[in-house]
């Protein structure tokens, strides 16, 4: 297994890690794979996949337990990143929910510890002081931010006292996006990258050119098209790519996708066939659907986004206010819209919140970054 230096530190960790979104469930718990999941961990970490990144959010705190009992009596040889929800961003929080990874974890300490999701409503000091307290108590080891923008990753380092060690963001050949400022000023400044979804969620979503151009590689190299993408993310300097695996397959894949080099013409004839497009949409031409994403509920009309009775933080109206404060948030994700009436051109498939911010930011008077999806 390849390993890169972790933030600016003398350590070392693996360049691909292991996520466990869906390990123990998603949002609620699910213990009927424990035992598959534990075995699936265990051979990551025997194959070199010793980075494992899980959530007190995935299943409800049953992540980190499966993690826990993955790792016992191998403590040693990993290096545990979770993430603590926007709920408990409060000093008080940090620190409670802290103790309680580390009691599911059954660890001493976690190697990184993230914050999930910036909080509008809570100030990004008492956050960062909570986790500097915990550095100094030995349970925490580094500092790591998740799902913020470059502007608030830039404002988090002027205030910590310790160094940010990484961010985690999505990243993949279809989600660019933090090629533009985030990846720059992290590699300039030693930050790690973690590129989350780095498979894009195992959807295969691609174009014509680019199948075929991925197809090619694979051939070449004697690869699976999962490893070549894998490798064209981890050939960024400073980036570690944590694909969750559920299958001894892939698992066994993801593990070895470090065991060749793209040469440099291969990697830059990827870059070019999955350009980063995103075009503009205007709001009214795009149809919210009820099963865009997954088995998390989100709203159908702009006043049930501003009540934002489901309680997501950040919530809809705070998102708008970033969107006018032109800090980038993500484009969302549409296909060509099943809609017969003619009135929609586009169906929403991924980020109904960040539709929801747009609306209630500029109503229906704005075109707004997607990525269109075959
Ligand atoms: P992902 O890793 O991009 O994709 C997972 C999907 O890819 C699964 O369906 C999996 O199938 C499939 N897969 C894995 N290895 C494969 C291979 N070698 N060949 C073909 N298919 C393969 O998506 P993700 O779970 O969203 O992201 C990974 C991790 O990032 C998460 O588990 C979590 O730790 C983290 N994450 C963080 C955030 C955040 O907000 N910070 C958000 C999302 C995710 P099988 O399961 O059948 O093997």
């Amino acid at each position: 297994m390849k390993l890169k230096q972790f933030g600016n530190s003398f350590e070392e960790v693996s360049a691909i890690g292991q996520g466990c979104m869906g390990v123990g469930g998603y949002l609620a718990t699910d213990a009927s794979t424990d035992e598959h999941y534990i075995k699936m961990l265990r051979l990551g970490i025997h194959s070199g996949m010793t980075f494992i990144d899980t959530a007190e959010v995935y299943g409800n705190g049953h992540s980190e337990e499966v993690v826990g009992k993955a790792i016992k009596g191998i403590r040693h040889k990993v290096f545990i990143a979770t993430k603590f929800s926007p709920e408990n961003n409060s000093y008080d929080n940090v620190i409670r929910a802290a103790e309680r990874s580390l009691s599911r974890l059954q660890v001493e300490y976690i190697d990184l510890y993230q914050i999930h999701w910036p909080n509008p409503q809570v100030p990004i000091e008492d956050t960062l002081s909570a986790m500097e307290k915990l550095v100094k108590d030995g349970k925490i080891r580094h500092i790591g931010l998740s799902n913020f923008s470059c502007k608030d990753l830039k404002n988090a380092i002027g205030i910590s006292k310790q160094k940010i060690a990484s961010i985690q963001m999505e990243y993949n050949l279809l989600d660019r996006s933090i090629e533009k400022e985030i990846l720059p000023y992290c590699e300039q400044n030693k930050i790690s990258v973690i590129a989350y979804s780095p498979l894009n969620q195992g959807r295969a979503n691609y174009s014509e050119p680019q199948v075929k151009v991925l197809k090619e590689l694979s051939f070449k190299y004697e690869k699976t098209v999962s490893q070549i993408l894998l490798k064209w993310i981890i050939s960024n300097n400073n980036v570690i790519a944590i694909p969750k695996a559920t299958s001894e397959k892939h698992v066994k894949e993801n593990a070895d996708a470090c065991n060749f080099t793209l040469t440099k013409e291969d990697f830059e004839q990827i870059s070019k066939v999955f350009a980063y497009n995103p075009v503009l949409i205007s709001t009214e031409k795009i149809r919210v659907i009820q099963d865009g994403q997954g088995n998390r509920q989100a709203y159908s009309t702009v006043e049930e986004a501003i009540a934002n009775k489901l309680g997501f933080v950040p919530s809809p109206e705070e998102l708008s206010k970033e969107i006018l404060n032109d800090d980038m948030i993500k484009p969302i994700r549409v296909k060509q819209s099943t809609d017969s009436s003619g009135r929609y051109s586009y169906d929403l498939i991924e980020g109904r919140i960040r539709y929801w911010a747009w609306v209630i930011a500029y109503g229906n008077t704005k075109c707004i970054p997607a990525l269109v999806c075959d």
